[in-house]
């Protein structure tokens, strides 16, 4: 009988990278799915222990057309570590190899490296690798490039690309190349390294980055406080900064988020005062210059009446930062499905994208909470709702198609960090004109003729809320600490 074109990749493949091949039940399933729990069985999962397998796996996908879906650990919440499309997974985890090149103040690494790991590493040596996201404790640096991750202190050190010198690895082809170099300039050519970074496994697979490393913050004061007004508590960063102050971390929990975790645990977060915005500040300039930018913002805290705290030891911080983390958590309490979107605005527009959500809530009678990266701009606005109630679930897809609008309306961008994946497919146009369009198109159909990477990814509308959900833990879940 003669065989079909999958058949015969896949014993092409197996007769080349048979040892890197996952084959049970248990990998084939895990390989399905990510954090956006949508299910699509791949044909294969490989897992390569050398970089040069990679580029073999891609040229075999190449030739015979086969769907690739480049694979960290899965923690993306978008969809876009899901084999759309089936084909092959390629799962990058493997390479993990971190080498501190401490002379230099950079780290080369492989793509499943994973970024808390990296971190440490970097520590070790009296380095720091600022970009943080909350899922640092699992998630890899082949992931983070892809997504260009954002994290907590993105509003002192930036984000993913921020670090990012050189990106080496494969072109759908199966041909290597490096992009930047290890240099901390780079003016030769145009920057195919920023086109990958952010490009969600649809333009290339990265098997090795040189990221750069910093000299390690000193010093580190953690501040809680309560705001009389969201517009107060949105307005701060800018006035801070004016100010000559510099968080690293500066987050915002809208009233009803403080409400919402009050009652869940039964604590008040300051005892009689009810529920008010919340502020978590934390400073890390080195010397005596933290006692300064301290000074400054407690009597900016004490010309609004707002009541707050400062952490007298890293215990203490931490309880504050418990705050954030429970925002989160008891959110999930209301209802079997939560929608965290991670839009970004200009900072002068985030007091009228929460005062719009206020609206969406009243009108759309959705529970709706508001948290996140406001020395960004970029707030997790959190759609609750019931998937098993029709009406309920048109009733927030609604809602959140109202959110991206707005967020389009005011010159901001429908993700801020979690990238487009699947579950943003629906809103994706709203964000480009034909032109743009149309040359992100020409730019992927150039680095990816036969559209075998990641297909199904940015540009087709997919519509992830008339899909059946899968209910298995994925292995990061298990170390969640739900920060997005
Ligand atoms: C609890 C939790 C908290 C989170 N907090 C944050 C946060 O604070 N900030 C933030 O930005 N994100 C956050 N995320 C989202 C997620 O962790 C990030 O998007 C992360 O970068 C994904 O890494 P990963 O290794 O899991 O990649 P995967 O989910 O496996 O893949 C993500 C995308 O990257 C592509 N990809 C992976 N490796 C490569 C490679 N080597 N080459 C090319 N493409 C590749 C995949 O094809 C896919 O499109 C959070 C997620 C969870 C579950």
């Amino acid at each position: 009988m003669p065989k079909n074109v999958n058949d015969v990749a896949l014993s092409e493949l197996r007769r080349d990278l048979g040892a890197c091949l996952l084959s049970s039940e248990e990998d084939i399933f895990s390989s399905s799915f990510d954090g956006l729990k949508i299910e699509r069985r791949p044909s294969a999962v490989i897992k390569p222990e050398r970089a040069e397998q990679v580029g073999r796996a891609l040229a075999l996908a190449n030739e015979h057309s086969v769907p690739v879906t480049t694979r960290g650990v899965g923690s993306s919440l978008t969809g876009g570590a899901t084999p759309l499309a089936g084909g092959w997974v390629l799962d990058v985890s493997g390479l993990d190899a971190i080498d501190v090149d401490a002379g230099n103040t950079l780290v080369r690494c492989g793509p499943g490296a994973v970024v808390a790991d990296l971190q440490k590493k970097a520590f070790d040596m009296g380095l720091f690798y600022p970009p943080d996201p909350s899922s640092k404790k699992f998630c890899t640096i082949g992931g983070n490039i892809a997504c260009n991750a954002g994290g907590l202190r993105c509003v002192k050190y930036g984000v993913t690309r921020d670090y990012v010198l050189a990106l080496s690895g494969y072109l759908a082809t199966g041909e290597f190349v490096t992009w930047g170099r290890a240099t901390r300039k780079f003016a030769t050519g145009y920057n195919l390294r920023d086109l990958w970074i952010g490009s969600e496994g649809t333009l290339g697979v990265v098997t090795e980055a040189v990221l750069r490393l910093i000299p390690q913050p000193s010093n580190r004061r953690t501040f809680i406080a309560a705001c009389p007004s969201e517009e107060i508590a949105l307005t701060a960063p800018v006035a801070l900064m004016k100010l000559g102050v510099r968080p690293s971390i500066i987050e915002f929990l809208d009233q009803w988020t403080v409400d919402c975790l009050q009652k869940y645990t039964g604590k008040e977060i300051f005892p009689g005062l009810g529920a008010n915005p919340v502020l978590l500040i934390e400073l890390d300039s080195p010397g005596t210059s933290l006692d300064t930018e301290s000074k400054i913002l407690e009597d900016w805290l004490a010309e609004f009446s707002l009541q707050s705290s400062v952490a007298k030891s890293e215990e203490e911080a931490e309880e504050f930062w418990e705050v954030r983390r429970q925002g989160s958590s008891s959110m999930k309490k209301l209802a079997d499905t939560k929608l965290n979107e991670d839009i970004v605005v200009p900072l002068d527009r985030q007091v009228e994208l929460v005062g719009f959500v206020s609206s969406l809530r009243e009108k759309s009678k959705l529970k709706i909470g508001v948290f996140g990266h406001c020395g960004d701009g970029n707030l997790h606005v959190n759609f609750m709702y019931n998937e098993s109630d029709a009406e309920e679930t048109n009733r927030a897809v609604g809602a959140l198609r109202e959110l991206m609008q707005k967020v389009v309306e005011l010159g901001g961008a429908i993700s801020g960090e979690h990238g487009v994946g699947l579950a943003k497919t629906p809103f994706v146009r709203m964000q480009f004109n034909d032109a743009e369009w149309r040359t992100m198109k020409s730019i992927k159909q150039a680095m990816d003729p036969k559209g075998i990477l990641n297909p199904g990814k940015i540009f087709d509308v997919f519509n992830p809320w008339e899909q059946k959900k899968v209910s298995a833990p994925l292995s990061w879940e298990r170390t969640e600490e739900d920060l997005p």
